[in-house]
């Protein structure tokens, strides 16, 4: 036994407690309450979330009840030990508890004057409702003697007792919640009582008895009268479900490191549940959906704690309390606002009145939505809170994805059948179903909502999988309403006009019947339930949103522009803010009724003759084409690449096809198929496509370059400013690139010649092919920019068929050979070490060379602090992500400048 130097507050209160060995027991427990604590907002890591801010609260001096907390590092200990706990926290936590008695002038144990504590989880990061927390530990049949004579409520003291059995039966030894619930009704009917609340003292007591017995009979063991034991236990169990199956997987979901370990805080009871003065809710400092600033939350009178989260009563809103309990809203707000200006961010808060008395149980960061996280930055720059870097920094770029999702399009005449509380914004249309299993499946083909009675955590890969969540209970802080917002899924709960019958597969609004499979849409926003597949509209930028994009466009160094192949989508990436066209692909213009015949013909060409014959038809439709997005983009700069996929993409390949075409085009059906077979590859990403293309039929390149060159000069004609980019594709050798470029010069002077005007006009290159890295530096001696086409470029790097990675990249993934799918997130070490020689190679030989990116990698906001942080000019993506990338693009800024 080592020897403790005192017993007296004050000497745990140091970092550590000497022991006999001469080294130092790590100080396993931090104390809160009675005016102080050991702890600050700032220890997350070792108190976890709930354990820092309770003890920040208290410092603070907002009202908590006093406890403790045991850090994560004594969770890490007792995983390393084998589940057993590290050297000096059973003396330690003897110690704290006496304090605690001190502090509450209660004794834990004590039959005349018990202390109640709580058992609960903290994890470093907010872990919503991943483990349980276990409340009124401290019961036993002398102890809730003690309690009735303190409380004069018998009834009171029974139901907190039977509740206990309940909870630390569930989470401490594993029996099943059902069993306990199956008591609970028999005894209801025993005493024809309708709710809980009906049920006498006799019958509370009777049913601990009850639930004392099942206990016996499922484990064989008796439930633990002796408070310390049961405390032991708790510890112990909130220890084990930082390793359950659902706490694993939010962590897998949410990149939270398994290593990080929980929490455990000790903390003395108090009790909503007392009668009609008394209560307990929870809040947010402003609107989590909207950002608007109001408190917005919900609250139950004479209940305890997870009565609220449960969704079994039908909590009232905010506003309600207001009417109710103005002193106590009153209370709230002020406590709100002052933990809200302390953190510089939205709270979301538990509390509990105990006859008249407000108690503070929780404070966190509340999770908003995309909307919500974006006004409430903008409005606290405003506020003078945080500054406008702060702001920029604050929002996740991968979040804002949300505000770019579509809304329902307003001249729809949707069949609404039903609606709910909107517990996360967006729409969202998909089919029916009705359990995790099937929405992961059926979401690889289609895109499903997941419709559930409620939500559990059980239910969160579904939740991902899907692209709307419907639930006919629970309040506006469900399970389902919370996790639907932080993924940001469009989510529609507690919509009790629907029901739900999960095992027939169907639900039920009056008089329609839902199958599985059917399309619903949902609109988040609203609350609505639709009938069908209702059309959605795209979302444009306004008020904050366009804002905080504005600072960003103020902070950044890299440029961002878009990829489009349409007049259509380049007036969307306007909208959006694009500054330029990083990537027009001209092989998207061959299609189309009238296009594609002729394009057939160009292929199916005996001669060049019948192949240029074929080419000036297809020259017009070009030039419209290229005329179209100049227009849009008026004076900013559009890159065109030449044509680039393998030419039988554009061959009829079933048999039916080519017996029409044959006909249509006038070609003997023999020699199609002979044509086609003998543009069959083996290897098509590697074989006659991109520059080898226009080499090997120039007159290809000739018609394009004449296309966009005419396009160009006739809007030169009209006073439209225009920067044209010619782009040449795969380029692996100096040489491709200079074959390809005498052809462009050639055209481009005589046809300029012809037009009369001055036209200046850039030649240059993807890089795309590793060798054309290695060789950049001869490239660019000829090249005026670097377009990185990264999609390629990571698919040759890696040897990676981007179309075959779904047989290896999953189990890859799983484990652990690769971070992250390459074609998503740049691999930066690899494809970016080629990125990175590619680019210095190509500024050696000419110092101002334009370096842009092009692949999907243009939109993903690591991938994008990469580009800005090797130097290039822009970054490229699709229209959508423009305003992600703006902002990644600031940030990227800031941390460099940090
Ligand atoms: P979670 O992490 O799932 O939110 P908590 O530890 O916050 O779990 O506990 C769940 C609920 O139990 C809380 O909402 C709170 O109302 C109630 N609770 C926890 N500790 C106490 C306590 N000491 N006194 C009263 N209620 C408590
Ligand atoms: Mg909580
Ligand atoms: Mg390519």
């Amino acid at each position: 036994m080592r020897k403790r130097t005192g017993t007296s507050v004050k000497s745990t209160r140091k970092a550590a407690t000497p022991a006999s060995n001469g080294r130092a027991v790590p100080k396993h427990i931090y104390v809160f309450g009675g005016g102080r604590a050991d702890g600050r907002a700032d220890m997350k890591k070792l108190l976890g979330g709930k354990g820092a801010n309770l003890a920040e609260m208290t410092n603070l001096g907002v009202p908590v009840p006093p406890g403790f907390t045991i850090t994560t590092e004594v969770c890490r200990q007792f995983y390393a030990l084998g589940e057993r706990w590290p050297k000096g926290l059973e003396a330690q936590l003897a110690q704290q508890l006496r304090w605690l008695e001190g502090v509450t002038k209660k004794g834990f144990g004590n039959p005349k004057n018990p202390l109640l504590v709580s058992v609960r989880s903290g994890a470093p990061v907010s872990m919503p409702g991943m483990m349980d927390s276990i409340l009124n530990l401290g019961l036993n049949p002398d102890t809730v003697h003690g309690f009735i004579v303190k409380t004069e409520n018998p009834r009171f003291a029974y139901d907190a007792y039977r509740r206990f059995i309940q909870m630390y039966g569930d989470v401490v030894l594993h029996v099943e919640h059902k069993a306990f619930e199956e008591a609970l009704t028999k005894q209801r009917l025993a005493h024809s009582a309708k709710t809980d609340a009906e049920l006498p003292a006799q019958a509370l007591k009777e049913l601990v008895g009850a639930y004392k017995a099942i206990v016996k009979q499922r484990t064989g063991r008796d439930f633990p009268d002796d408070p310390m034991e049961q405390l032991r236990g708790a510890i112990n169990a909130v220890f084990s479900s930082w390793n359950n199956e659902r706490a694993n997987v939010y962590r897998r979901l949410n990149n939270i490191p398994n290593t990080l370990g929980t929490a455990v805080t000790v903390q003395s009871m108090v009790f909503g549940n007392m009668g009609s003065q008394s209560l307990t809710g929870v809040f947010f400092t402003r609107d989590p959906g909207t950002g608007e600033n109001r408190l917005y939350g919900e609250y139950l009178v004479n209940a305890q704690g997870e009565d609220v989260v449960a969704g079994i009563r039908t909590p009232k809103p905010m506003a309600e309390l207001k009417r109710e309990f103005p002193k106590i809203y009153d209370r709230l707000y002020k406590i709100g606002q002052q933990l809200q200006k302390y953190f510089k961010d939205i709270q979301d808060m538990e509390f509990t009145v105990e006859e008249e008395v407000l108690y503070m149980l929780q404070t966190r960061t509340g999770k908003r939505t995309a909307r919500a996280a974006v006004t409430i930055a903008t409005d606290f720059v405003k506020e003078g809170l945080i500054t406008k870097d702060q702001a920029l920094l604050r929002i996740d770029p991968a979040q804002i994805d949300q505000l770019l999702h579509p809304g329902i399009d307003p001249k729809a005449k949707p069949r609404v059948i039903a609606k709910g509380l909107p517990a996360s914004p967006g729409a969202a249309v998909g089919k029916v179903v009705f359990n995790t299993r099937d929405a992961v499946e059926l979401a690889e083909k289609s895109k499903v909502i997941l419709v559930r009675e409620e939500t559990s955590p059980e239910d969160i890969e579904g939740m991902a999988a899907s692209q709307g969540i419907l639930t006919a209970r629970g309040g506006m802080t469900s399970h389902a309403a919370v996790v639907g917002r932080g993924m940001g899924r469009c989510c529609v709960v507690g919509c009790n006009e629907i029901t739900v019958r999960e095992e027939e597969r169907h639900f039920t609004a009056g008089d329609v019947t839902v199958k599985e499979h059917d399309y619903i849409t949902l609109n988040g926003t609203t609350g609505e339930v639709m009938l069908g597949e209702v059309p959605l509209v795209q979302p444009e930028l306004t008020g904050s949103f366009k804002q905080l994009l504005e600072w960003a466009d103020t902070t950044r160094r890299l440029r961002v522009r878009a990829n489009a192949d349409t007049p259509q989508d380049a007036k969307v990436a306007r909208g959006f803010g694009a500054e330029g066209i990083g990537l027009c692909r001209t092989e998207h213009m061959f299609f189309g009724e009238e296009r594609l015949p002729v394009v057939r013909q160009m292929i199916l060409a005996k001669d060049v003759a019948a192949r240029k014959a074929a080419l000036a038809k297809l020259l017009p439709f070009q030039k419209q084409d290229f005329i179209g997005i100049f227009e849009v983009m008026k004076g900013l700069p559009v890159t065109i690449r030449l044509l680039d996929p393998p030419l039988h993409e554009f061959l009829p390949n079933t048999p039916e096809d080519q017996e029409r075409v044959s006909k249509q085009l006038g070609i003997d059906l023999r020699t199609l198929r002979e044509t086609v077979n003998s543009l069959h590859e083996l290897n098509p990403m590697l074989g006659h496509r991109g520059c080898r293309l226009g080499i090997t039929y120039p007159e290809i390149n000739e018609m394009q370059t004449q296309a966009i060159v005419e396009a160009a000069c006739e809007l030169l004609r009209d006073n439209v400013k225009v920067i044209p980019e010619i782009m040449v594709p795969l380029v692996g050798h100096p040489q491709e690139f200079h074959v390809a470029k005498a052809v462009i010069d050639e055209v481009a002077k005589r046809t300029i010649a012809r037009y009369k005007v001055t036209l200046k006009y850039l030649v240059g290159t993807m890089i795309e092919v590793p060798r054309a890295a290695v060789v950049a530096d001869v490239i660019a001696q000829e090249a005026e920019f670097f377009s990185f086409g990264t999609n390629d470029l990571t698919q040759m790097t890696f040897g990676f068929s981007r179309d075959d990675i779904g047989k290896f990249l999953p189990h890859y993934l799983k484990a652990n050979i690769l971070p992250a799918d390459p074609f998503m997130k740049l691999d930066q070490d690899g494809v970016g070490g080629l990125i990175r020689m590619g680019l210095q190679k190509g500024r050696a030989t000419r110092k101002d060379l334009k370096v842009g990116i092009c692949g999907e990698h243009g939109g993903e906001p690591s991938s994008i602090e990469f580009c800005h942080k090797v130097g290039m000019n822009y970054v490229s993506c699709s229209p959508y992500r423009v305003p992600v990338a703006r902002l990644a693009a600031a940030q990227a800024a800031l941390k460099d400048k940090k």
